[in-house]
């Protein structure tokens, strides 16, 4: 069950050293809302300790930099956990992070693993930064947001809205970033680091333009090997950027990019989008979760990643039928 943001705010203050962890493969949602926290705890509380958790993607290193934590950190800390539905999903020592005092979890993926000792979440926010803003807001009183944390807010109500495009924009989502942007950041220099690509990342998208199978039922999907990448010398961090490609062609009613696991040959990473049937209960059977229109999976190899697919067209199969008789 939800704390109130104003107990929750009571209950940060009480420690002198907080860690914030949010997910690994970690998105601008996920670095924009823990270094916005980091950010807004550390200018109101100058003299607590707050530390940011995990790895960044090199693409991502503009959304700022991570902690040297040790062990000894943890003890009679308050972990905070931003952007992250499920435990196992936490970047972080996970042993480490036991040592804590006490967990505080604050999100917008639907909440079924209740893994904090507190936790504030909301599945109509657009964003884990427009959560973090709402903690804010709801602190007026207590806290002080500066140009540095309300630019790495923006950045996530940018990236999970897709430049608020997406139809979790709301009112709100629209009203927050006019409060944000009121603090005079560059946000078109901002904009420019979701926009621009590297060279090799553009030939890339140009091949998933050019490869990508459309079936019947309208779902598009692309299956992308290690070989592949060694081909375009490109990251899996930095496929990131092409996921949305697909979504963008006339007809395409669920996607699927399929990428091959570095710690594991012949498994893949599975990320799945859909603009009408929710696809989440898919991603759930085959050892992931997220949103209901944006979601990841894992696929033990090429069989379960086809079983995927099939399951994707399916299920829009059906919601076509449904529609039609409505
Ligand atoms: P991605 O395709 O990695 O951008 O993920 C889309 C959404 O699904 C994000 O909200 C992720 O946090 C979530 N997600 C991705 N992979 C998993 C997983 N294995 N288990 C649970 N949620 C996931």
């Amino acid at each position: 069950m939800n704390s109130s943001l104003e107990g929750l705010c009571m209950e940060i203050k009480k420690y002198e050293t907080i860690i914030i962890h949010r997910h690994v493969n970690p998105d601008p949602d996920a670095l924009g809302s823990q270094g916005g926290l980091a950010t807004l705890l550390m200018e109101s509380f100058p003299e607590k300790r707050i530390l940011k958790a995990g790895g960044v993607p090199e693409d991502l290193q503009f959304l700022g930099q991570m902690d040297r934590i040790s062990e000894k950190d943890y003890e009679n800390a308050l972990v905070i956990i931003t952007d992250t539905g499920n435990e196992p999903r936490i970047d972080g020592e996970a042993d480490w992070m036991k040592k804590a005092s006490k967990w505080i979890k604050f999100d917008h993926h639907p909440n079924e693993d209740h893994y904090a000792d507190l936790e504030f979440v909301d599945t109509n926010a657009s964003s884990s930064c427009e959560v973090i803003y709402e903690f804010y807001a709801a602190n007026k009183s207590e806290l002080t947001l500066t140009k540095k944390a309300a630019y790495l807010l923006y950045a996530g109500l940018v990236g999970d809205t897709g430049r608020f495009l997406f139809n979790n924009t709301t009112p709100r989502t629209l009203e927050i970033a006019s409060h944000l942007i009121s603090f005079e950041f560059d946000f078109t220099e901002l904009n420019r680091h979701f926009i621009e690509k590297k060279e090799k990342v553009a030939r890339m998208s140009g091949y998933v333009e050019q490869n990508f199978t459309i079936n019947e039922a309208g779902v598009a999907y692309i299956i992308i090997d290690q070989d592949l990448l060694d081909q375009f010398q490109v990251t899996r961090d930095e496929t990131s950027s092409m996921v949305g490609l697909m979504g963008n062609v006339e007809g395409v009613k669920a996607w699927g990019f399929f990428i091959e696991r570095g710690d594991e040959k012949g498994a893949y990473r599975c990320r799945l989008r859909s603009k009408q049937a929710p696809i989440v209960d898919i991603a759930r059977r085959h050892d992931g979760g997220g949103h209901p229109m944006a979601s990841g999976a894992n696929a033990a190899d090429l069989k379960e990643v086809h079983q995927i697919i099939d399951e994707m067209t399916q299920l829009v199969n059906q919601q076509e039928v449904s529609g039609q008789h409505e």
